[in-house]
């Protein structure tokens, strides 16, 4: 079929919580993903860099172009450590086929930001580059946003501790009150804008589109 989508707006970086997202597969331990023990990162990992458009849409899996992991072994060992995979299962792809967690998020999103990207080995590589630069972890852990089973955090601070650093607005989704994915917004040059447009960032869309509670946690991983 015709796969051509139109053209997006802007780039939605996906970071998701180690320690949230174990909780749900803890106890098993796939290839290119572990929850357990030492394995278990204490910082935002990546999801994935996701295309999107202003109207709060976004296209998915944009070309026939195959996932191949040939094309990225020279980023194999960063990807292992900051893109890993925390699912025990493995994924489909925009044609059904189970693959990596890597081949989904190139085939649904990546493929459609090749304007920008070009190519898989390079969508891989600007996703590493934008995660190094704007780095999350470091900017909550300076406000002291760390990881804890005990502590609980007004989501309010936590936005504007991201604000504050990177001069646009984030997205912050939970599970419970735990939080499970931070997202960080940029246009097509890769500066940082909020990830809400004019339109909705009035009425509070980036909280209650959020759900999560007024205080939350970032839960250390426990073995
Ligand atoms: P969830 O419902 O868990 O937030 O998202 C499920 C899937 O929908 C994600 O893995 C992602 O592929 C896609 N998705 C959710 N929100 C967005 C978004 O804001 N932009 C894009 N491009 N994809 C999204
Ligand atoms: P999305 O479409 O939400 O970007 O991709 C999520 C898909 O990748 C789901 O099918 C999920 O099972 C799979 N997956 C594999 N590893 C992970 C992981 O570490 N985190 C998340 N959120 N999804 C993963």
């Amino acid at each position: 079929g015709d796969l051509k989508k139109r053209e997006f707006d802007y780039f939605k970086l996906s970071l998701q919580w180690p320690g949230t997202v174990c909780r749900h597969t803890k106890h098993c331990c796939s290839s290119n993903g572990c929850c357990r023990g030492s394995n278990a990162p204490v910082e935002f990992t990546i999801h994935g860099l996701w295309p999107d458009y202003n109207d709060g849409t976004w296209p998915s899996c944009c070309s026939g172009h195959r996932f191949n992991v040939k094309e990225i072994w020279t980023l194999l060992d960063a990807l292992n450590k900051y893109w890993p995979s925390f699912s025990c299962s493995s994924v489909s792809d925009c044609h059904g086929r189970k693959g990596l967690f890597w081949g989904h998020e190139w085939e649904k999103h990546g493929t459609c930001s090749s304007s920008v990207t070009y190519d898989e080995y390079n969508y891989f590589l600007t996703t590493l580059n934008l995660y190094f630069k704007y780095n999350v972890t470091e900017v909550l852990r300076e406000e002291g946003y760390v990881a804890s089973n005990t502590e609980k955090y007004p989501v309010g601070g936590i936005i504007s501790a991201i604000q504050n650093a990177f001069h646009a607005t984030p997205e912050i989704q939970c599970k419970g009150d735990a939080v499970e994915e931070l997202r960080l917004c940029f246009y097509k040059d890769f500066e940082p804008r909020d990830c809400a447009d004019d339109s909705n960032r009035q009425s509070d869309m980036v909280y209650s589109k959020a759900s999560c509670p007024r205080h939350v946690s970032l839960p250390a991983y426990v073995s």
